[in-house]
This record gives C-alpha cells, structure tokens and sequence, in this order.
C-alpha cells in the first residue's frame, strides 16, 4: 500500500526517538512491500522558534494530506515561561481540535523482564494489558469554565452530549472486538447527573456489540482495582479527566514512561500517534532516550490508520523479543546491566523484524 505519514520531531528528544521511528518503516516498507511518503513538519518549540508559532499552517496543511501523524515531543526549559503568548504544547492541544481527534488510546502492559521497575508486587502484574480508551474533547476539561478573576468563585463543568459519548464508546467496543471482547466504563453515576447520561449512552452503544461483555466501574473504585487486581481489565473507557487520571497511575505498570505509546483518534482512520513522555530535556542529545513509546506509537499508527494488522503485530513482537534478550536503554535497567543507547535499541528491534 502507499501511505503518506507527516513526521514531526518537536523538541529534546524528540527527533532522536523519532530517527528510529523512521528506520523502523523504512524497514517495514521493504520487507512487506508498501510505500510510506514521508513529510516533516514542525511543531512545539522549534516551530515557535522557526515559524513563529506552535502549529503553524505549512504543518496544518501537510497533516490534512497526510493519512497519519506521527509525533515525537514537545516543550523544552527555553520556552517555559507562563507569560509568553505561544508555548509548545498549545501546538499539540490546537493540533488534536483541529483535526477533530476525540479519543485517546493508551494502551499498558507489564513486561516480566522489567518487573523490578514496578512498585508492586510481581504476582499482580501478571498479564497486565489493558486499553485505555479516554475521552479527549469533551466532559470537565472542556465544559463552560470561570475564572475567578478578581472575585472569589471560580468553577469548571462536566458537560456531555449523548453523541460525544456515543462515538467514543464505539471506539472502545470496536477495539475490545480486536481483543480480549470486554469494556469497563468508567463514570460516577452515583452522583454526577452528566455520568448518568454516560452510563445510559454506552449501555445502548454496547447493544451492537453482542460479543463484548460491559461492566460498569466507579471511578474511585477503579482507581483501586488498577492496582489490587489490574490483570483483570481489558479496555477501559474514561471520560476525560477520569481517563488522564486513570491511565497515568497505570503507566507505572509498564516499568517507565518512555515505554509507553498513545493514539489519539477521530472520526475517520486519521490519527495522531505520539509517545507518552514529553521531550526529556535532561537527557536530550545524549542518546539516552528509550525508543520504545515511540515504536509502539508506530505499531498503533500501522494497526488504526493504515490497517496493517500483521506489520503492527511483527512490530510489536519484535520490541518484545528485543526487550527479552536484554535490550536496555537506562531507564529500565538494573543495576549492572549494559545500557545501549537509543539507536542500538532501535538496531535491536530492526533485527528482530
Ligand atoms: P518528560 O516525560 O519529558 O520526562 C520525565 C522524566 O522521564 C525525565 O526524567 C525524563 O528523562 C524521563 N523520560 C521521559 N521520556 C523518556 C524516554 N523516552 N527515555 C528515557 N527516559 C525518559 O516530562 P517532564 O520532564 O515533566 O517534561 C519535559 C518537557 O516535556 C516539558 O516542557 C513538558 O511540558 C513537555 N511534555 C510534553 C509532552 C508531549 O509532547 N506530549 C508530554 C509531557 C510533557
């Protein structure tokens, strides 16, 4: 097949995690036979520097003839200043409205090797492996807001349309179809009037999916059933705060943020697929960096968008088999294991491919 994928290697150690993404499909490319056009485009720091702002229109206008996106980092100490008028991760947040993407896809799984990394016990993170499934452009995030200004009130607002639900709640049965067949939905109906018509809305989205059992968990109580028994879930469905909250303490399942990939999806096959961690400027230009978020954002980008099922699959395995024969970059090695750097990481995973 041919594809046409926009690149975008931000800031820190963005381009170094995304120069592998890109060996990385380079190598799928002639080994199965597709072509992938590759653009570059900027965003974040280096695109307020260069271009002037965070999500300028060239990178607008290439991401609409793109089939998918690939992003590495943004954000640096040079332009952490709360003042200024522009700041990288406006770049991201302006990028996922624009092209309309509304669910976020974190998955999270446990490596045995990496056990050590996880403060919690080796016997519960046996077969670790879920879904996050988070709603990105709705609920308390984006409800009417006020500021307190100069006053002494100030207040956010979880709001919902049944169709906001509805179109995520269908991303998330779709993706359990295409795995262990099972949602939790999480929501506070006991008490919040907007999570009540959560629950309603997904409750009949499930009724077109007869093959997928739905269970519906309160949001405090997942907070703890994550890590008393996280073995247990397969997709998890969030509105949006819940979701962020969520699936960042899960993260920890994984042994380190720079294991961990995301996609964030719309209506269509477009997407945007981006590593967890942001742009690591302590270890930036060293060659420290972990290349596997960034990878498994590639094996998401080749399963959603472009619906390369197998070349998904054997990317995937082959970050395994890298990780099973010892591969590791610093942040997940013990004490006295060799570290490699990101590029013999990514040399690892291309031999295995
Ligand atoms: P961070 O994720 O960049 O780093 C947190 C810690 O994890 C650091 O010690 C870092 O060295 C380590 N780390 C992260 N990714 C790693 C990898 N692939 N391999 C090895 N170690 C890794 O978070 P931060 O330090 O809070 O933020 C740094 C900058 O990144 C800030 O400007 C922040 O706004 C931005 N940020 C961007 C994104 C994004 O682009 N989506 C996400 C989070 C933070």
């Amino acid at each position: 097949m041919k594809a046409t994928i926009l690149t975008l290697p931000g800031d820190g150690i963005g381009p170094e995690v995304m120069a592998q993404a890109q060996a990385v499909l380079e190598k799928i490319a002639s080994r199965y036979g597709h072509e992938f056009v590759l653009h570059e485009g900027l965003i974040g720091g280096i695109a307020i520097d260069t271009a002037g702002d965070s999500f300028p229109e060239e990178t607008r206008k290439l991401g609409e003839q793109a089939d998918a996106i690939l992003l590495a980092a943004v954000g640096g100490y040079k332009w952490d200043n709360p003042q200024a008028k522009d700041r990288p991760e406006r770049g991201l947040l302006a990028m996922r409205k624009h092209f309309g993407l509304f669910a976020n896809l974190r998955p999270v799984k446990t490596y045995p090797s990496l056990a050590q990394h996880v403060p919690l016990r080796p016997e519960l993170l046996q077969g670790v492996d879920i879904l996050f499934v988070r709603e990105l452009t709705g609920g308390l995030y984006f409800g009417p807001r006020q500021e307190m200004g100069e006053g002494d009130e100030a207040y956010d607002t979880m709001l919902y349309t049944r169709g906001e639900v509805e179109r995520v709640a269908h991303v998330a049965f779709r993706a359990a179809q295409g795995r262990r067949k099972k949602v939790s939905s999480v929501d506070k109906a006991n008490v919040l009037a907007s999570m009540r018509l959560w629950r309603s809305t997904v409750v009949k989205v499930a009724e077109d999916y007869p093959d997928v059992a739905l269970d519906h968990v309160l949001v405090d109580a997942c907070a703890m059933h994550l890590l008393t028994r996280p073995a247990s879930f397969d997709v998890i469905l969030a509105e949006n705060m819940f979701g962020d909250i969520l699936s960042d303490e899960a993260s920890v399942f994984a042994g380190s943020l720079g294991m961990l990939p995301s996609a964030s999806l719309g209506a269509g096959r477009f997407g945007l697929y981006e590593p967890v961690h942001g742009s690591a400027p302590d270890i930036a230009g060293q060659g420290k960096a972990n290349p596997v978020g960034m990878l498994l954002s590639v094996a998401m980008m080749l399963r959603y968008s472009l619906e390369l099922e197998a070349e998904a699959v054997a990317l995937e395995a082959a970050v395994d088999a890298a990780l099973a024969a010892g591969a590791r970059t610093g942040d997940i090695a013990r004490a006295g294991e060799a570290v490699i750097s990101t590029a013999e990481f990514a040399q690892a995973v291309l031999a295995n491919l």
